[in-house]
């Protein structure tokens, strides 16, 4: 081996032994006949020093020679050092370097390899090998690794198998488009990359493996959201013969287990809310329960005193802003700029100022005398002090701009702290929604989520009303899992395939083996698939995915380091019988 030690492994005990090291060179200090070299691995920092005098007068001219992110081996003797660095581990030896090899030297990097780096973010993806050198970026990918081994090591400890499944498949329905693969050998047809292996997962419980799962690269072609990634992995799980509440405690185990094992924390019981208390109570389905604020509708209170905007809304909600009665009326206008941005679209915000003395003062003080605004005041739980924002509209996007405004207030004071972890489980999601464009249902979780049975007479009736077996894991106001109970009676998946709009014909021509399946004794079954990328980032406290993944892409789908996607000749164009528009390619 080309090294004894790693950079991160000498200390005072090894003084006077005669080591070998190889690494990159993070700096060099030359001052007065001494050179210090900080050589850098995976595993830490150890100092190097030569000395005019004393260190082979080649050895020496050769470390002069040397630049930033040179690869080097050295060998000499371990030392104790004169000034101790507490900060590093290594920091109170140095090594008296005897010899010096360089295996390869390197070009300056557009960036510096530090935990600060002056690279921008084009630059760091565009040289992401070089970016991945940088302490703060490995750590992340250390902590995923870690979340996948215990991931594993949870789960076969519960029975569960990994089993890979294929990913060059047919279209799976998650709700997104699908990346596709033309066949050559097939002309004229395409694979599907999976947007989740959930068909393949079903038809393992029709196995018999009873207990499936599986850390799995997923594709979905979704126009471009922040912090989306067109590919991503999920922890994606399934089993048999289990209720809702079985998925939900073995689960709930896993996510105690990962929080365990890699922050050490002990998570007490996840609390559990319906959808419809959810979207009451946060105008969200993943409510962020790091703080309250929780809304209050005001209809009753606040309709039939003459104050249009309010009487021919459909819904007045409002919140309660702890200790924020004294906002100025810049921060005022700023909040209600926010509400007006195109993206929240809301008309305007009506602010009540819950003085501490008692009194009120508000924009509609001309329609609500104060024995009004303190109903408001206990309808939304506020506290003197106070400062209450009300949105009128149409109830759905008056919820959705509500939630979007809460979320900004809990910004504003500071009660999203990442260090928090509050957990929650959405239960009782709808099983349809109502597509305006399309004109007709669409799954809410995917067409093989089960109905409630006791809802399963409205399936002809209301779908609109009907329950699923479905549930989300929410952490800190992300959804980071989600999951149902399933079909597993074929004459309930082609009733729900109908409800979807497709014809007999066209199940049969995209599920016809599912279906085929569910006729050669599948168990009752069910899963949930996390996902992992989102997960890591939330234990590692940070904002984006991106952080978490070695290789990502950029907003635009694109990896700009190998520069794809990318033309492809003609001739392969050709081969895959794909017609080349002309100009496209050269
Ligand atoms: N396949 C689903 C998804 O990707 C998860 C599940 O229902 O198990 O969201």
């Amino acid at each position: 081996m080309l090294r004894t030690h790693t950079c991160g492994e000498l200390r005072p005990a090894h003084i006077g032994q005669l080591v070998t090291l190889s690494g990159w060179v993070q700096t060099i200090r030359d001052k007065g006949g001494l050179v210090w070299i900080d050589l850098r691995d995976r595993y830490g920092l150890t100092q190097l020093i030569m000395q005019e005098g004393v260190t082979d007068p080649a050895v020496l001219a050769a470390a002069r020679t040397l630049g930033r992110e040179f690869v080097v081996q050295t060998s000499g003797q371990v030392i104790e050092r004169q000034a101790k660095n507490d900060k590093i581990p290594t920091g109170h030896i140095e090594v008296r370097v005897a010899q010096l090899t360089v295996l390869n030297p390197a070009k300056l990097p557009p960036f510096l390899i530090d935990d600060e780096t002056d690279g921008g973010d084009d630059l760091r993806m565009r040289y992401r090998y070089l970016d991945l050198r940088r302490n703060v970026v490995r750590h992340n990918l250390e902590l995923r690794h870690r979340m996948a081994k215990a991931t594993r090591d949870y789960l076969d400890g519960q029975r569960f198998i990994e089993v890979e499944t294929p990913v060059l498949i047919k279209s799976t329905p998650e709700g997104a488009r699908d990346f596709v693969v033309p066949s050559r050998m097939n002309p004229g047809q395409f694979y599907a990359l999976p947007q989740s292996p959930q068909t393949f997962k079903q038809l393992l419980m029709v196995s018999g493996f009873d207990r499936y799962f599986q850390i799995v690269k997923c594709f979905r072609d979704e126009d471009l959201r922040a912090d989306r990634q067109p590919e991503f992995t999920q922890i994606d799980c399934e089993m048999s013969f289990v209720t809702q509440e079985d998925i939900l405690n073995t689960f709930e185990g896993l996510v105690k287990y990962l929080f365990k094992t890699i922050k050490g924390l002990e998570m007490s019981d996840f609390p559990r809310m319906t959808y419809a208390d959810a979207m009451r109570l946060y105008g969200n389905d993943k409510p962020d329960l790091r703080f309250g604020m929780t809304f209050g509708e005001l209809n009753a209170l606040a309709q039939g005193k003459g104050f249009s905007v309010f009487d021919s809304a459909e819904l007045v909600v409002g919140i309660a802003a702890p200790g924020c009665a004294e906002y100025t009326r810049k921060q005022i206008d700023e909040l209600t700029e926010f509400v007006k941005r195109p993206q929240i679209g809301a008309k305007g915000l009506v602010y009540v100022q819950y003085k501490t003395d008692g009194t009120f003062k508000s924009s509609v003080d001309k329609f609500y005398s104060p024995e009004d605004l303190l109903q408001w005041a206990v309808q939304l739980n506020a506290q003197p002090g106070d400062l209450m924002l009300v949105l009128a509209g149409p109830a759905g996007a008056t919820r959705k701009a509500l939630s979007e405004l809460r979320l900004e207030m809990g910004n504003r004071l500071g009660l999203r702290d990442k260090n928090v972890y509050k957990p929650l489980w959405v239960l009782d999601f709808p099983l349809v929604e109502w597509g305006e464009e399309e004109s007709r249902w669409f799954a809410m979780h995917h067409p093989f989520t089960s109905p409630k049975p006791e809802d399963v007479p409205l399936l002809a009736t209301d779908p609109g009303a009907v329950r699923a077996n479905a549930y989300d894991l929410v952490l800190n106001g992300v959804e980071v899992g989600g999951g149902s109970i399933r079909i597993h009676n074929r004459e309930v998946q082609a009733q729900m395939f109908r409800l979807l709009g497709f014809t007999d014909e066209e199940a049969r021509y995209q599920f016809g083996f599912l279906l085929d399946a569910f006729e050669y004794g599948a168990p009752p079954h069910g899963g949930i698939a996390f996902g992992f990328d989102r997960l890591c980032s939330l234990f590692g406290g940070a904002e984006t995915i991106r952080d978490f993944i070695a290789f990502p892409k950029n907003n635009s789908g694109r990896d700009v380091m190998i520069d794809s996607p990318s033309l492809i000749n003609p001739k392969q164009l050709d081969e895959l019988n794909i017609a080349v528009k002309p100009g496209v390619a050269q």
